[in-house]
């Protein structure tokens, strides 16, 4: 399967992971905007294997955006996922790019900036949204994360990410909260498990499943693997929320766009959909306000 998600843990090595493989999915968000240079392609895909690795411990309806705002010559690259594991994600740049330009040079002096948005109605109140913000101090995606599970993380993690043109692939360590271990042992524990991660190459990491990966990590440890969950294209772009957007203009603003243009018309860059409002549809969002209001007054 290489469209999945995979929870696993090192029983022995109180350490739990997450594995990730995505091929059809990869190519359905490359298929939005086919013209990526291979530079910029690859650490999109890395973005979206680390998205969907972070997501799955997300605890609550919502979603996880991560975003690198960038200077020069990629200015944006955003991806997010959500609690279905639906993921999506984009990126702008300019001008040519060759091949072989390293992470730092796509992105300048960057900030990586990671949102998780509750859209959970119990318990939590909704739309609640927290932030954290990290400069780009690394030669790769994978060790810029260091810095923010540094910042943020309770728990030790470490992230190894890799992407081609076919496939993205991710490998993620938690260190699981010492209960009965004492520091010294855990800290040992963490040191194995990571040193021992450090011996893939991308190749592998690419190619083999996580079966295959895994034993020939950590023939030696206790291996549990959990039942894969699939991660699919998923936009959460609609007409509903477009037209919120335009209503958020003004109606005066709104018209003067339809007056200029002869209708609003939005694309999503994530999917490709192409929303169009007209004068009549422009008229009917503005009325139907007037109509809600209205009958606020009156009860
Ligand atoms: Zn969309």
């Amino acid at each position: 399967m290489t469209n999945s998600v995979q929870r696993f843990t090192l029983e022995n090595l109180h350490t739990r992971g997450e594995w990730v493989s995505l091929e059809e999915t990869w190519q359905k968000i490359q298929d939005t905007n086919s013209n990526y240079p291979p530079a910029v392609r690859n650490v999109l895909g890395e973005a979206l294997a680390a998205i969907s690795l972070l997501a799955e411990s997300l605890k609550f309806d919502g979603s996880l955006t991560l975003q690198i705002r960038g200077t020069q010559p990629v200015t944006m690259l955003v991806v997010q996922a959500n609690s279905n594991a639906g993921i999506r994600g984009i990126a702008h740049w300019q001008g040519d790019i060759p091949d072989k330009t390293s992470f730092k040079q796509l992105f300048g002096t960057g900030t990586l900036v990671i949102s998780v948005e509750n859209t959970q109605k119990k318990g939590q109140q909704k739309g609640e949204r927290y932030q954290s913000l990290v400069s780009l101090n690394g030669e790769n995606l994978a060790e810029c994360f260091k810095e923010y599970f540094a910042q943020s993380e309770q728990l030790k993690t470490q992230l190894w990410l890799a992407a081609d043109e076919s496939r993205v692939a991710g490998l993620m360590l938690q260190s699981l909260p010492e209960s009965k271990l004492d520091k010294v042992a855990q800290a040992d524990n963490w040191t194995h498990a990571t040193v021992l991660a450090e011996t893939i190459k991308k190749q592998e990491l690419l190619t083999l499943d996580s079966e295959t990966l895994l034993n020939r990590l950590y023939h030696d440890e206790e291996l549990r693997l959990y039942e894969p969950k699939n991660v699919h294209f998923e936009c959460s772009c609609s007409q509903q929320k477009i037209e919120d957007t335009i209503f958020s203009l003004g109606e005066k603003e709104a018209n003067d766009i339809v007056i200029e243009h002869g209708e609003i018309s939005i694309n999503c860059e994530f999917c490709n959909t192409k929303y169009q409002l007209d004068a009549v549809d422009v008229n009917r969002l503005f009325s139907e306000s007037k109509v809600t209001n209205n009958n606020k007054t009156l009860h």
